[in-house]
């Protein structure tokens, strides 16, 4: 199947009971044997389902892996992929991830034993540069949230079997559509399925991809016995979501273009930040392994914080919200909203100012998300 197709029919087949073409939502936690000893291949929901299974599949062939686990919440996913390590590994992380992720790391697993090094993972000597003898795993953003900046993935696979890592990929904004770092040499590729996947605001889940069978052994042991599993109705939905993926990243991805160089040229803004702008720092490594560029922008006003708390207070069409990858475009403040426990001195360091303006472009009519953020600006 090509891909356009994947994304509507992988792993899709009739209901073998009805022939439903949409896979039916089995909402139960238990199923009745036959005899004891035999089972038709499910006992338990926190084990497997029948709808979970369906998704698992669908996106594990989009992503252009074997398998697919998925669990409740991106969070949770990430939390699985860390249960490979051991108290007294260490693990190198881009230094721009999601505040959630650090906020894992740093509050809770470090009481594990677990130790983090943060790096520029653009820069794959610095990658490099962090590695001990004790580091186990290197786990990257690309783009990252919020500021986009752009890892090389086949550089980071080599560095990754070089000392033995295991190298996994955060690829929540760029989704399959635009990059599959499983072709790079990832060996895990993980999604917040609440964003682009689902693409609805409808959801909160999580998935991790992988081809090795190691991996996916330890994943599905990890997921039936911690038990952060998605229900059926949101794997349903997820389901729907995906249907048309493919159609609403060419959306994002034309508007995401169109509004960022209107932010790139507009008086007011300080500076831009898009992978597709040939002014972003990484502009040519986002070219040669992504087909797209997502439609995440980030940007910073000249008036600083009073005129970023403006400009997303006078916002209309655009919701000032702390989610990202939906139909409707969101505003989001990184510094007091999805951003807000990383540190104050290490977001400064890391670029991450309080000024800064996260745009998650929609698919409404571009005009009206760019004329929304024009009367802002006038207030900004
Ligand atoms: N990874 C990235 C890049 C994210 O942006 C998020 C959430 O914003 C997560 C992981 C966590 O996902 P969830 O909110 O589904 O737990």
């Amino acid at each position: 199947m090509k891909f356009d197709t994947k994304v509507v029919r992988a792993g899709i087949r009739p209901d073998p009971v009805t022939g439903s073409i949409v896979p039916p939502i089995y909402e139960t936690a238990t199923y009745v044997l036959p005899e004891i000893g035999k089972d038709k291949g499910f006992d338990y929901t926190r084990s497997s389902n029948p709808t979970r299974q369906i998704m698992e599949e669908n996106l594990a062939a989009i992503e252009g892996g074997k398998y697919g686990i998925a669990f409740a919440s991106g969070m949770s996913a990430v939390d699985a992929c860390t249960k490979l390590l051991r108290a007294g590994d260490h693990l190198v992380c881009s230094d721009d991830v999601y505040g959630g992720v650090s906020r894992h790391f740093n509050n809770v697993l470090v009481d594990y034993g677990l130790t983090f090094s943060y790096v520029n993972s653009s820069d794959p000597d610095e990658v490099r540069a962090a590695i001990k003898p004790e580091t186990k795993m290197l786990w990257i953003e690309t783009p990252t949230n919020p500021l986009l900046k752009i890892t090389d993935v086949e550089a980071m696979s080599k560095i990754a079997k070089d000392h033995g890592l295991v190298f996994g990929v955060d690829s929540t904004f760029a989704t399959p559509v635009f990059l599959r770092p499983l072709e790079y040499g990832a060996d895990i590729v993980m999604h917040s399925t609440t964003k682009y996947l689902s693409g609805h605001n409808q959801i909160i889940g999580g998935i991790v991809i992988t081809n090795r069978e190691d991996i996916f052994d330890k994943m599905k042991f990890i997921q039936k016995t911690i038990g952060a599993v998605p229900s059926p109705f949101d794997c349903w939905l997820t389901l729907l979501g995906v249907k048309t993926l493919h159609l609403r990243m060419q959306r994002h991805a034309s508007t995401g273009h169109k509004v960022a160089e209107f932010l790139e040229n507009h008086e007011k803004v300080a500076r831009a930040t898009y992978p597709g702008l040939t002014s972003h720092p990484q502009y040519d490594i986002a070219k040669r392994q992504m087909s797209g560029f997502s439609g995440m922008i980030s940007f910073e006003l000249k008036g600083g914080i009073p005129a970023g708390k403006a400009l997303m207070n006078n916002v209309k069409l655009c919701a000032l919200a702390e989610s990202l990858g939906a139909v409707e475009t969101m505003i989001t403040h990184p510094a007091t909203m999805t951003h807000v426990d990383v540190p104050a001195a290490e977001r400064n360091a890391r670029g991450l100012t309080d000024g800064l303006v996260r745009l998650s472009v929609g698919i409404e009519d571009p005009e009206d998300i760019i004329s929304d953020l024009e009367q802002a600006l006038t207030r900004a």
